[in-house]
């Protein structure tokens, strides 16, 4: 018989692995960091060791567990179990699908072996190799497998040499899947949708297995520009008549004030004829909001400041699916002093200041720095990372300057905590002030800093639309929050 195991993901934030088994194939949805568990016992900038990740990270139950779970060591890289005296098994998951490049889906990704077929679409796979490329985190390995801890004989004198760089790396078995074409993974076909979500090639799945079809809807909404995508998904599951549905709920309980367009009016409304500085908060892999902030920084007559990230992975989409490019007029590319901090000075090799992937936006035509901004900071908004909150010295931004949160409010004790240090920073420099609009969208929320934000999941009546309009003969609803009125309010068992 088929079966579906949760081994992350279930009623808890995040962490996706759910493993389906038909017929002696086994594929795995999602290979996600369980987030809830991770905040237990790691807090920033603390990681697992990497000799020792992969042993740290299955006790805590943050990965499956291959004690727990016999015939998971053939799931992992083998440098990784070599190190904690585990010998690589025989390979026996068949594929991992990714739905979307969140970290709660995708992060495990790093500690797939590298013959792993892996399946997702070309968006997912930008976006993974951007975060690969450009972030400092440990463990992302998504797209280039490097072996760790390999050695070498050394070629002029007796010993051996560690393996780095390009010698120890190998591409991924990674395979594009392109909706809404199917694929089959040994003896179960695929139907891969996409839907709308908080970043670009998010997809849903119908999944056909011997004992009926399931429909997994990954993270999905209803609010997004994408809209017509997740409609289209509910009729064409809809039409398929499904047997189960595994359907996320992760924030069905909050409030979801309007859709992503509102976002624009209501940042513009409140920017619009402010003299100072605009600074933003936002989730920078959401390439609609930056789009949407980007129509804000054109109907202002502002430039969008992006860092060097975020204008690498708007580099890689290229102007695709609408989102701006990084030389449009309207955009503006960060680039303030690091390190020794000796950019446009007299000192040569300015350029080593920089990471090797940034390097090319110092001569970016669009290029601005903190001394623009402090001369004109009428003509920004400054979307501002928070690790560079500390530039706010150096741009002094003026009275009637303004901050926006374009993100969702904390969730965690220590978002809350990172959220305080930021307040403080932001009255110092007097962005935030008494009296000012707090609930950019008026839903009579109590904001501590004007927000203007909407999320990446459905809402109660959006779930409850898209439950009756698919209309499974049982319903699974994963993830936390799922309050328990709602299961007697549908129409399905
Ligand atoms: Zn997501």
């Amino acid at each position: 018989r088929p079966r579906i195991t949760f081994y992350g993901g279930a009623r808890q934030l995040g962490g996706n692995q759910i493993l389906v088994e038909d017929q002696g194939t086994r594929v795995f949805l999602d290979f996600g960091s369980n987030f809830d568990r991770m905040g237990r016992y790691y807090s920033f900038p603390f990681s697992p060791k990497k000799f020792n990740a992969l042993k740290e990270l299955t006790v805590l139950g943050i990965y499956p567990d291959f004690d727990a779970y016999p015939g998971f060591d053939g799931l992992y890289r083998p440098d990784y179990l070599r190190r904690i005296g585990r010998e690589p098994a025989a390979k026996s998951i068949d594929g991992v699908v990714f739905s979307h490049a969140h970290l709660d889906h995708a992060a495990g990704l790093h500690f797939l072996r590298p013959d792993m077929d892996v399946y997702m679409d070309r968006y997912t796979k930008m976006l993974l190799y951007s975060m690969q490329e450009t972030s400092n985190a440990p463990f992302n390995e998504f797209i280039d497998f490097t072996y760790a801890f390999e050695q070498a004989p050394k070629l002029r004198e007796d010993g051996y040499t560690w393996l780095q760089g390009d010698v120890a790396t190998v591409s991924r078995k990674i395979n594009i899947i392109r909706p809404p074409e199917p694929f089959n993974i040994g003896n179960i076909k695929f139907e891969p949708f996409y839907v709308d979500h908080s970043l670009p090639g998010s997809c849903a799945f119908i999944i056909h297995t011997s004992a009926g079809i399931v429909a997994y809807t990954g993270d999905i909404r209803l609010r997004g520009r994408r809209k017509s995508d997740t409609e289209n998904f509910i009729r064409e599951a809809a039409a398929r008549k499904p047997d189960y549905l595994l359907c996320e709920g992760s924030l069905i309980r909050k409030t979801h004030p309007g859709v992503e367009d509102d976002v624009v009016t209501h940042i513009a409304d409140f920017v619009q004829d402010r003299t100072g500085l605009v600074v933003i908060i936002y989730p920078p892999r959401d390439l609609d909001r930056v789009t949407s902030l980007y129509k804000v920084a054109k109907q202002t007559g502002r430039k969008l400041v992006v860092d060097a990230r975020q204008t690498f992975l708007l580099d890689l989409f290229d102007g695709e699916l609408g989102y701006p490019k990084t030389t449009h007029k309207h955009i503006g590319v960060y680039m303030p002093r690091k390190n020794k901090g000796i950019l446009d000075t007299e000192y040569p090799n300015q350029e080593r200041d920089y990471q090797k992937w940034e390097r090319a936006y110092i001569e970016h035509p669009n290029r601005v720095t903190t001394e623009d901004m402090k001369r004109n900071p009428n003509l920004y908004i400054l979307c501002l990372s928070s690790s560079r909150v500390g530039d706010l010295v150096d741009i002094d931004p003026p009275e009637g300057s303004v901050y926006v949160r374009s993100h969702p409010e904390p969730y965690t004790e220590e978002m809350e905590i990172d959220e305080k240090i930021l307040i403080n920073w932001l009255e110092k420099f007097r962005l935030l002030r008494q009296g000012e609009q707090k609930d950019l969208f008026d839903t009579g929320a109590e904001y501590n800093i004007p927000q203007a934000h909407i999320t990446g999941h459905m809402s109660f009546d959006d779930t409850r639309y898209l439950i009756n309009g698919i209309c499974p003969r049982f319903l699974c609803q994963y993830t936390l929050f799922i309050p328990k009125i709602f299961i007697t309010c549908l129409a399905v068992k």
